[in-house]
């Protein structure tokens, strides 16, 4: 099982991670207090990822980031803020940690986040390097070809960017301008619309119901994100 520590004294909010952790495949293992996290990484050698929250009742999350960090250098870790403005913070103090998640977050862009670093950390041992797998999806880095439920789906090289680069970056919002300048170069003088118009033929190949798009979203007025 893919073993995941949720350090988190808000129960509310653990339970609700460790739900969805859960639905996705996850074995997660809880702890209300920092103690109680270097208690179970010490139980539990097996913690491939853990989620770290930054208030806690007994120490700083960043001290239990440190601490984990100095016996173990594979583990991958996300810190979870409270809010924006702790991202100096973060920022600063993130030596440690490989990520961090803002409060509030939506169960899709947590699984994303763990997914992508568990697949960095070598989680995923099944998986060949050269491959990204996400839901539904296999991407061969090799061959430049993207499966579907194991069916392959015919892209262009363009149309291979562009999922390439949602694949890469789960969750994260990208602006029209982001995809623009990784796809097609920063020199291109073309227009945005044509991020918009590859982006409607790529839901046509990959989504269940392209008029209702789930895997490529729409963020209005900045760009898309991958996630579901
Ligand atoms: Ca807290």
């Amino acid at each position: 099982m893919k073993k995941v520590l949720v350090l988190e004294d808000e129960t509310s909010i653990r339970s609700f991670v460790v739900i969805n952790l859960k639905r996705s495949g996850y074995d997660p293992v809880e702890a209300g207090t920092g103690a109680e996290a270097l208690k179970q990484m010490e139980l539990n050698p097996d913690i491939k990822v853990a989620l770290l929250d930054i208030m806690l009742p007994d120490m700083d999350g960043f001290e239990v980031c440190r601490q984990i960090r100095a016996t173990n250098s594979k583990i991958g870790i996300i810190m979870l803020t409270a809010r924006t403005q702790e991202m100096d913070k973060v920022t600063g103090l993130m030596t440690g940690a490989d990520d961090y998640v803002t409060k509030p977050f939506s169960p899709a862009e947590l699984t994303a986040r763990i997914d992508a670093l568990y697949r960095r950390v070598g989680g995923g041992d099944e998986v060949p390097s050269d491959e990204v797998v996400h839901g539904p999806f296999r991407l061969n880095l090799r061959n430049r070809t993207l499966e579907k439920n194991g069916e392959r789906v015919r892209l262009t090289q363009v149309e291979y960017a562009i999922i390439k680069l949602f694949m890469e970056n789960p969750g994260r919002a990208l602006s029209r301008e982001d995809i623009l300048n990784s796809v097609w170069g920063r020199d291109y003088f073309g227009e945005v619309k044509i991020v918009d118009v590859n982006i409607r033929r790529l839901r046509i190949k990959i989504e269940d119901d392209p008029t209702n798009p789930t895997y490529i979203n729409t963020v209005w007025g900045y760009g898309y994100k991958w996630g579901f």
